[in-house]
């Protein structure tokens, strides 16, 4: 069934009109009509079944008619990832947003050229990633931040896989067998690299753990979906 990424809150018996694209791509592309069935959800409100109750040319009018799934709390690894350019940033939000993280911190480094980021385009990319893998939850793109103050801002007892492509940290794959549960962020430096002071400050911080993703040198996007698709498999919601 067609699935719809809305703003609207969600409950039995409201009624709203869908945005002109959702409108119009229910209604010309996919061919739906007055009393055709979808689901909807928001990322607060679990996924609901709606009918049309309406539709014109290009718009529709849903009514929400009862709760399929409620909503699941927010689950899988942070992505703490510097900013790169707009297409590969832009396939890395959409892959990992498939590969089930649980938000994205955007960080300018000092090897960042941070030009400029739409967040709002990413937001609206990771909303459509979501309602296509049939997740609830839309993960939030936040920043961008320096780096140093995402650092001060962790969660207590939080991990940091930090992705270090110097070479001399131990396989990922590895370093997660020795990992206690709790939450985990993964970190991905810039196309430039990290500097020696990030270096040294990213492993003097406490719950960082260097790791290495092999012998090659991965393009930061690479970088990020390998590093995730391994902590999910390893210790994520692929186990299960
Ligand atoms: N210009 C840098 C490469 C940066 S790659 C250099 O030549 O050294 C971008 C980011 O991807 C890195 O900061 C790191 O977080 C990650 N990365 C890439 N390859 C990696 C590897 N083999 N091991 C661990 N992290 C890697």
């Amino acid at each position: 069934m067609i699935r719809l990424h809305v703003a609207d809150d969600l409950a039995a018996g409201r009624e709203f009109p869908l945005s002109a694209p959702q409108g119009r791509y229910l209604t010309q592309v996919m061919r739906r009509g007055r009393g055709d069935e979808v689901l909807v959800f928001n990322g607060r409100d679990g996924e609901w079944l709606a009918r049309i109750s309406e539709a014109g040319k290009r718009e529709a009018l849903l009514a929400i008619v009862r709760q399929i799934r409620a909503q699941p709390p927010p689950s899988g690894p942070t992505l703490v990832m510097a900013l790169v350019k707009r297409t590969p940033l832009e396939t890395t939000v959409a892959k990992a947003v498939e590969l089930g993280v649980r938000e994205i911190f955007l960080v300018t480094t000092e090897r960042t050229n941070a030009d400029h980021v739409r967040v709002d385009r990413l937001a609206a990319i990771a909303g459509e990633a979501a309602e296509q893998t049939g997740r609830l939850d839309i993960p939030e793109i936040r920043g961008p931040d320096p780096l140093q103050r995402v650092l001060q801002a962790r969660p207590e007892g939080e991990t940091l896989i930090f992705c270090d492509e110097a070479g001399d940290a131990p396989p990922l794959l590895a370093a997660l067998g020795g990992l206690s549960p709790g939450p985990v962020a993964i970190l991905i430096g810039p196309e430039g690299g990290f500097s020696p002071a990030e270096r040294s400050a990213l492993r003097g911080s406490p719950g960082s753990v260097p790791v290495s993703l092999g012998p090659r040198i991965l393009r930061a996007d690479t970088a990020a979906l390998s590093a995730l698709t391994l902590v999910q498999a390893a210790i994520g919601d692929w186990r299960f």
